[in-house]
């Protein structure tokens, strides 16, 4: 059988381990995979084959007079493939001061089972 390597970053983590996974010719399965830290490591690698999922991070209009936009992101990772159209959807989110980090803007964005939270505090 024919190897197929590629070298994965797994993101479920900051740590950012780098693994090695040995994919069939189809990319359909892993044959092998090597240097994560944990199980979520197997769990991302095998994600990257059929639905590759990201944090998601964005801003958004806020009425700070220290800034007009406010950096958010997903509580959890979302599909890549939904990306863009989440994306477009919390662009229409408006936040007013005060708003502190860890804050959630919107519950179960979408239906999604993420929320999406503030990774900034404004308290003006
Ligand atoms: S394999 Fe585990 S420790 Fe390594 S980046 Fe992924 S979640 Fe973090």
């Amino acid at each position: 059988m024919k190897k197929n390597i590629k070298n994965i970053r797994c993101l479920s983590c900051p740590e950012g381990c780098v693994m090695n996974a040995d994919y069939d010719e189809n990319e359909s399965r892993i044959i092998s995979l090597g240097g994560y830290k944990c199980k979520k490591g197997i769990s991302f690698a095998e994600d990257e084959l059929n639905n590759p999922q990201r944090i998601l991070t964005t801003t958004v209009a806020i009425d700070s007079v220290k800034s007009g936009r406010l950096p958010v992101r997903s509580s959890k990772t979302v599909p890549k493939s939904s990306l863009s159209m989440m994306i477009k959807e919390i662009k229409k989110i408006k936040v007013k001061t005060p708003v502190t980090a860890g804050e959630i803007l919107a519950a179960d964005f979408m239906g999604s089972g993420t929320d999406i939270i503030s990774s900034a505090t404004f308290t003006e």
